[in-house]
């Protein structure tokens, strides 16, 4: 054995596959398609050292052999994911049509990881497709969904990029990557759409009992397990897509294909994060009617949900009437537990301590003024925290004191102290969000110049996003006005 290879064994990757014990139509096997000249644009140690894998004795040149799929960990068993989905609310059969998941490994707190390589290759899923990814919007995953890990909500991981060396066309030709993305699983709405489309009817309970054990194993022996399932899922979104209305982020894509049923947030393809508060805004090049747009989220999120409980619903009950009425009656229940989840989250990020009759209109009285006035909604919230933040002639408009003045009068209430409040509020508002442009900024320098110094120190800045520092300022700006509207591209 030489030595690279030795240290290769003791990277410390322990798989343990299971997705290949489904039905042979629930994935394909075959390896990822070597690439030409593979090189480590970015490498996530922290992450890796999270997983409990150690690259420490691997060198730059054996990193790049693994990460592109050249050189395959012992262990590994290589698939594509089978899998459906609405796509803007049409049906389709789908997959993983330039993805490879290589294995599951168990990190040394017993949790287990999806290892799949993004941009690996053409599958029986490509359909017309390369099966290859951009440079670009591969490492637009890696800053956007370690973001979202360290603004705290649910997401995949990105554990390294690397060029493949090789051209992929897209408008233009443009450089080759292979992106490593870790998630609990890649289990989705539209894998569970795929299975009730399968010829085998036990398709669909075989990987229902393998999705609660791989997920949810405390209601494998509860009265019935399809309900419950439902009722996580559902619980799990709700908050999910709290979160993103917490934070400005828009998804851009929430097709069923990209729903994942762990309740982490999937597929970062035309996201974005909103700038000026205005619930209609819409990134995705492709989003014609909006579908996808900042206050749509909620209800696509039920109505994926509502995809979701149809596939589950020969599971529910034999007698098909009564399982679709028991899936209608939980469905149902979305529109006052996500209004509840919202509204607690909008107090926490005013700092509201106790429920008061005026709550929700002044929530709404002051989404409404940022809507008409054209306010950052980032930084509005920095404002009311007294955060310095540099552009604030705004805040003197007359109704926005006048809102404020009310405001105040109401963190008095429930024997509150302006502590208290900004507490709460420190713990809701980021004060810095991968602005687009300046995840745009970074992406050119990455991209044109060879150059990732713009990408590191944005990562770095959004690794502490609600703790401020003298690193921070420059990140919070809102984009400098422009006529054009910015917008994303699906990343494909
Ligand atoms: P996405 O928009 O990334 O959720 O992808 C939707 C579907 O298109 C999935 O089945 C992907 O695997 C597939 N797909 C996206 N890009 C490519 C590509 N370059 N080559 C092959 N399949 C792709
Ligand atoms: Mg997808």
């Amino acid at each position: 054995m030489n030595k690279s290879q030795s240290h290769i064994d003791k990277i410390g990757w322990q798989f343990d596959n299971t997705y290949t014990k489904l039905p042979d139509n629930m994935f394909s096997k075959l390896s990822p398609i070597p690439v030409e000249a593979p090189e480590v644009v970015i490498f996530n140690h922290t992450l890796s050292k999270e997983m409990g894998l150690d690259f420490s004795n691997i060198n730059n040149e054996d990193l790049a052999l693994i990460f592109s799929g050249n050189l395959l960990p012992k262990g590994s068993e290589t698939i594509a994911q089978a899998y459906a989905g609405h796509q803007f609310g049409h049906f389709t059969m789908l997959g993983d049509g330039r993805a490879i998941v290589i294995g599951e490994h168990i990190s040394k707190n017993n949790k287990r990881f999806d290892i799949q390589f993004k941009g690996s290759g053409k599958t029986p899923y490509s359909r017309n497709a390369d099966g290859r990814a951009a440079l670009g919007p591969m490492l637009r995953e890696y800053i956007v969904s370690e973001a979202m890990h360290d603004l705290g909500i649910p997401t995949t991981r990105s554990l390294a990029v690397v060029k493949t060396g090789e051209t992929v066309m897209r408008e233009t030709p443009l450089q080759g990557a292979i992106l490593t993305r870790v998630a609990s699983s890649h289990i989705r709405v539209g894998t569970f759409q795929y299975t009730v489309f399968s010829k085998d009817k036990n398709d669909l309970k075989i990987f229902f009992d393998y999705t609660i054990k791989r997920h949810y194993p405390h209601i494998k022996n509860s009265k019935n397990p399809a309900i419950e399932l439902l009722k996580i899922v559902i619980e799990k979104q709700i908050k999910l897509v709290t979160d993103w209305m917490r934070v400005g982020f828009i998804h851009g894509v929430m097709n069923t294909d990209n729903m994942a049923i762990s309740g982490e947030t999937i597929d970062y393809g035309p996201c974005a994060f909103m700038d000026t508060y205005d619930p209609e805004t819409v990134f995705s090049s492709i989003d014609y009617h909006g579908r996808y747009a900042y206050f749509n989220q909620p209800s696509i999120t039920r109505w994926n949900l509502e995809r979701f409980a149809e596939s589950l619903v020969p599971l529910i009950d034999d007698n098909k009437d009564k399982a679709v009425e028991i899936a209608t009656e939980i469905i149902n229940s979305f529109a006052e537990k996500y209004k509840k989840n919202w509204f607690e989250m909008m107090q926490k990020k005013l700092g509201l301590i106790g429920e008061e009759s005026k709550d929700e209109n002044l929530i709404i009285d002051l989404l409404s003024w940022m809507h008409q006035n054209k306010a950052d909604y980032t930084n509005t919230f920095c404002f009311l925290m007294n955060e310095n933040i540099q552009e604030n002639k705004i805040y003197q408009n007359q109704e926005f004191i006048s809102w404020k003045n009310q405001w105040q009068e109401r963190l008095k209430l429930h024997n509150n102290s302006p502590e208290k409040s900004l507490k709460l509020m420190r713990l809701a508002n980021p004060l810095v969000i991968p602005r687009n442009h300046k995840v745009e900024e970074a992406l050119s320098a990455a991209t044109n110049n060879n150059d990732l110094t713009k990408i590191r120190k944005l990562l770095k800045v959004l690794q502490n996003p609600y703790k401020n520092n003298s690193e921070i300022a420059d990140y919070q700006y809102a984009p400098p006005p422009s006529n054009e509207k910015y917008k994303t591209f699906c990343g494909t």
